[in-house]
C-alpha cells in the first residue's frame, strides 16, 4: 500500500477487521525478526472503550496477533493518561494486564520513563526508541482542539509536566511540533464509537471503521472530512504541514475502502446527544458507518447554529432502497429515491454538510 494513501475497513469484528487492514498493507513487510515494536493506544483515562474514550482491546490484541503471527518481536504497550488519571488504572480497567499475560507483551507506563529534550520539548525515551512505534488513537472530538486522532495522541508520549506546558502554550503549535519529532511508523484509528465532543469520552458515536495509514497529518485531516470539521478549527494539523511532519493532500482517491460500508451493521444503541440529533432524521435500517456520518454533520450544523434551518427530516438507511418519492433529502446510495439525495456508501460528514447546507432552507 502506497505510503501517501489511507486504507478503511467497516465492521465490528474489530480482531478480524484490523488484521485484514495490516494484511491489506503487507506490514509484515516492514518488520523484521527481533525487532522492538512499541504500541501506543489511547488511554487518556481510566474508562472502558464503549465509552467513546479509549482504544478498543480487540484492536489492540488483533494488532498483537497479526505481529506475533509474522515474527518473534519484543513488544511493549505504552501510554501516559493524562494528568489527573493514572495510566496504570487505565490499564487495570481496560483489561490490559490480561491481553499483557495472554501475549506475554509488556506494559509500559509513560509516566515514570525518562525523557530528553527535542528542540526544547521533553519526550519520553520509550516511544523514541523503538524500531517500530503503532499510533492507535481513536477518532473523536475534543473540547479545547475540536478533534483528536493521530498527531494528537502522540502527546501521551510526554512527561506530565511537559503536558501541562503544552497547554501553556496553546496545544497546537506544541502538538505540531511533537508531529515533527515522533513519527510513528505505522497509526491505526480506532473509529468504533468516539466521543464527538470530550477525549474523556461519555458520548460515544457508533462509526463502525478502523483506518490504517502512515502519515499522521494526512490522517487527521482525512478524519475532520468523516466528522465534517473544518481544518481552520483545527490549526495543529495545519501547522504540522508547514513544519514538515506530513501531507494534508486528501483526495477521494486517498482512501481504500477494503469492504462495504453495510458491514459496519446496524447502529447500535446511541447516547443522548445523538438521540437528540436523531430527531432530524428519518432512519431505516441505516449502517452504523452511515448514521454516524449524519450525526457528525448534525452536530457541527448545530454548533454553526444552522440545524434551524432544517425543514425536512433526513431519510438514511438501507430501508430506503428501491423506494420511490420517499422523502425530500436523503443521504447516501440508499436513498436515490428522495428528490434531492446524496450519493455514497457512507458519504462522509462534510460531504453531508455540504449537502444539507445547499438544500436548507
Ligand atoms: S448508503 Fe446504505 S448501504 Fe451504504 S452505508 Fe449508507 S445505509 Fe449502509
Amino acid at each position: 500500500m502506497d505510503k501517501n494513501k489511507i486504507a478503511v475497513i467497516y465492521g465490528q469484528d474489530m480482531g478480524n477487521m484490523v488484521q485484514k487492514l495490516m494484511e491489506h498493507a503487507n506490514i509484515a513487510g516492514e518488520l523484521r525478526d527481533g525487532m522492538t515494536i512499541g504500541i501506543k493506544p489511547n488511554l487518556v483515562v481510566a474508562k472502558k472503550p464503549d465509552s467513546g474514550a479509549t482504544t478498543h482491546t480487540e484492536l489492540i490484541c488483533g494488532v498483537i496477533e497479526y505481529l506475533q503471527s509474522h515474527g518473534k518481536f519484543d513488544i511493549t504497550i505504552m501510554e501516559g493518561s493524562w494528568v489527573g488519571d493514572s495510566t496504570k488504572r487505565a490499564f487495570s480497567v481496560c483489561g490490559y494486564h490480561d491481553i499483557a499475560a495472554k501475549y506475554g507483551v509488556k506494559l509500559l507506563d509513560l509516566k515514570g520513563d525518562s525523557f530528553k529534550s527535542y528542540g526544547g520539548i521533553n519526550v519520553c525515551d520509550a516511544p523514541m526508541n523503538v524500531d517500530y512505534l503503532i499510533n492507535m488513537p481513536v477518532l473523536k472530538g475534543h473540547c479545547q482542539t475540536t478533534m483528536t486522532c493521530a498527531l494528537k495522541n502522540m502527546k501521551g508520549c510526554i512527561p506530565d509536566r511537559e503536558k501541562r506546558r503544552f497547554h501553556t502554550q496553546g496545544l497546537h503549535q506544541p502538538i505540531a511540533k511533537l508531529g515533527t519529532i515522533l513519527k510513528p511508523n505505522l497509526t491505526i484509528v480506532d473509529g468504533i464509537c468516539g466521543d464527538l465532543d470530550f477525549e474523556e469520552g461519555g458520548n460515544p458515536i457508533p462509526m463502525n471503521r478502523v483506518l490504517l495509514g502512515y502519515d499522521s497529518v494526512l490522517i487527521d485531516t482525512c478524519v475532520c472530512a468523516m466528522m465534517g470539521i473544518d481544518l481552520d478549527e483545527v490549526p495543529y494539523i495545519e501547522m504540522a504541514a508547514r513544519m514538515g511532519a506530513g501531507s494534508m493532500d486528501f483526495t477521494d482517491d486517498t482512501l481504500e475502502e477494503l469492504n462495504d460500508a453495510s458491514g459496519a451493521g446496524r447502529m447500535p444503541v446511541l447516547s443522548r446527544r445523538a438521540k437528540a440529533l436523531g430527531r432530524h432524521v428519518e432512519e431505516k435500517d441505516a449502517c452504523s458507518a452511515c448514521y454516524g456520518s449524519l450525526i457528525h454533520a448534525l452536530y457541527r450544523l448545530d454548533e454553526m447554529g444552522r440545524l434551524g434551518w432544517l425543514d425536512d427530516k433526513v431519510c438514511i438507511g438501507q430501508g430506503f432502497r428501491g423506494m420511490e418519492n420517499c422523502g425530500n433529502l436523503g443521504v447516501g446510495n440508499c436513498t436515490k429515491g428522495c428528490k434531492y439525495s446524496l450519493g455514497g456508501c457512507p458519504p462522509r460528514a462534510d460531504q453531508i454538510m455540504e449537502f444539507l447546507q445547499d438544500h436548507m432552507g
